[in-house]
């Protein structure tokens, strides 16, 4: 039977395990993230297939298992890519880390031409679509995740013309200048005007998109929508007071939106009021005494900001003597999997900054900063957060930023307070936050001392309305958003498609 809903997303949504000797595929253990949320999908309809990529050796790929089914997941099967070390390397860590990422973040000066396999990339692009297409019915709704996935719709649409197609950006989306600036735009362009649907966190991304579009393709503006008001506090840098909502491109009517991915609260709450964690949190509160807990959790990534945020730490420890002792700084910089020299250097960058400010302020009994570098479990996280009088987020740039909703949500309106860059997408949906530009040494010192001053009575304030936000615009909600678009999108064209310029 084929399937009438297929998802393309790069991670699997299960836990493999080897128990004597079989393999076994476990629902995911975890409730967090959007994978639930996709998978969720998959109870609306009859059948659905779940399309990722899986590494394996040449021992492997002989006994390769292309379908497989999750325990107890009856509705949907997973379609497995099977790649060998070398395509994952140039896909995902080359192509995609050192080509790609710095230019969704803005970030031109790594962007790096010469290592990137372009051929690669649109090799296993076209094995996503063509396993896409391979598994779905004609009018299926394909939905695909992220730019790692750029070039499928347009493969898709090629071999199924009928089927419905959405897309869904996950990180930023660039300015016109800094997107024009990969040698590979047309190609990027005409394969998602090919979708119904292109999403996004927020409208800057989505009116950046369409600017592309148009400076690329002759794109005709079909229709122009105000923001809802929730995404829409003037004054921020992000803010946008409206978004062209549809394109036409060769007959193809574009839908373009933008929601903003939630949290999962009940789960947070959950795991915020489990037993073992209120526990844990006691423990890290009597370990506190009257100390301060700022918390700041990430990944080693130069669009965090970390090594801005470790620098403003320091300036305020030596501007303010008094706060000696009183404050400590726990900090989750996870390292990156792959060799990448630009990842090592923002480790060794952070790691060198953690130790100059220990080594410059500590005493016998007090450490300004913890610093991990392995993943803290999320409960683990949830305590600190809870625990935590400030919660320090301020990238660079960041497609959304969860860590600021989790530790929001932690908070159930109760005291606290957010310093949140003005650069990711969530500044737009919470401007109740601190919110600070990372890139300027006055508003970060200006950032952290209002937080350290602010009466309780507007910390509470603005930790409400932000609770309440987070709450209501849920991961939740966004699934629902982006179904009920699909429900109401037939796909539309009026011209036979040319192949896309890939
Ligand atoms: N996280 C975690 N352990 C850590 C650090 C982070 O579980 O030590 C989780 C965090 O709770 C959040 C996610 O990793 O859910 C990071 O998401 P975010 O959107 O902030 O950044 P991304 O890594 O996706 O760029």
């Amino acid at each position: 039977m084929k399937s009438s809903l297929v998802i393309l997303y790069h991670r699997e949504p299960y836990d493999e395990t080897v128990e004597n000797g079989v393999t076994r595929y476990l629902p995911k253990k975890s409730p967090n993230g959007i994978v639930p949320t996709l998978k969720s999908f998959f109870s609306n309809v009859s059948q659905g297939t779940w399309i990722a990529w899986k590494q394996v050796n040449a021992k492997q790929r002989a006994h390769f298992q292309e379908r497989v089914e999750v325990e107890g997941e009856g509705n949907y099967n997973v379609r497995r890519i099977p790649l060998t070390a070398d395509q994952v390397k140039h896909f995902y860590h080359i192509t995609s880390k050192e080509a790609f990422w710095p230019i969704l973040h803005s970030f031109p000066y790594h962007f790096t031409y010469e290592t990137s396999d372009w051929e690669n990339f649109k090799t296993i692009n076209l094995m996503f679509a063509e396993a896409a297409c391979d598994e779905a019915a004609d009018d299926a709704l394909i939905w695909v995740h992220d730019y790692n996935l750029w070039l499928a719709p347009g493969y898709i649409r090629q071999m199924k013309p009928d089927a419905r197609i959405a897309f869904f950006h996950h990180t930023p989306f660039p300015s016109v200048d800094i997107f024009n600036i990969l040698p590979w735009r047309e190609a990027i362009v005409d394969s998602l005007l090919c979708c119904d649907i292109v999403g996004f966190h927020i409208p800057r991304y989505s009116e950046n998109f369409v600017n592309v579009a148009r400076s690329v393709r002759e794109v005709e503006v079909v229709k122009t929508s105000s923001v809802p008001e929730h995404i829409t506090p003037v004054g921020t840098a992000l803010a946008e007071p409206e978004m062209i909502s549809q394109l036409r491109y060769k007959g193809q009517l574009v839908n373009v939106d933008a929601f903003p991915v939630g949290t999962n609260p009940e789960y947070i709450l959950s795991v915020v009021n489990a037993e073992d964690t209120k526990k844990r949190l006691e423990e890290i509160k009597s370990e506190l005494g009257d100390v301060k807990l700022i918390v700041a959790a990430g990944r080693v990534d130069y669009v965090k900001g970390n090594r801005e945020l470790l620098e403003a730490y320091g300036r305020l420890l030596e501007r303010r003597q008094d706060l000696h002792g009183k404050v400590k700084l726990v900090m989750t910089c996870v390292q990156a999997a792959s060799g990448m020299r630009v990842y090592k250097t923002a480790q060794n960058q952070i790691e060198q900054l953690v130790g100059k400010i220990n080594g410059r302020f500590a005493t016998l009994d007090w450490q300004p900063i913890m610093l991990f570098t392995q993943p803290v479990p999320f409960a683990d996280l949830m305590c600190y957060y809870k625990a935590a009088d400030i919660c320090w987020t301020t990238p660079l740039r960041d497609g959304l930023n969860l860590v600021a909703k989790e530790y929001v949500i932690t908070h159930e309106k109760g005291d606290g307070a957010l310093i949140l860059s003005e650069f990711v997408g969530a500044a737009v949906e919470m401007p109740e936050a601190i919110l600070t530009n990372p890139y300027s040494m006055d508003k970060m010192d200006d950032a952290i001392d209002k937080a350290l001053e602010m009466p309780i009575e507007e910390r509470k304030e603005r930790m409400a309305k932000m609770y309440d936000t987070v709450t209501k615009y849920d991961v939740k909600y966004w699934g629902d958003r982006l179904f009920e678009i699909f429900e109401h999108t037939q796909h539309e064209t009026t011209e036979k498609k040319e192949p896309a310029a890939v």
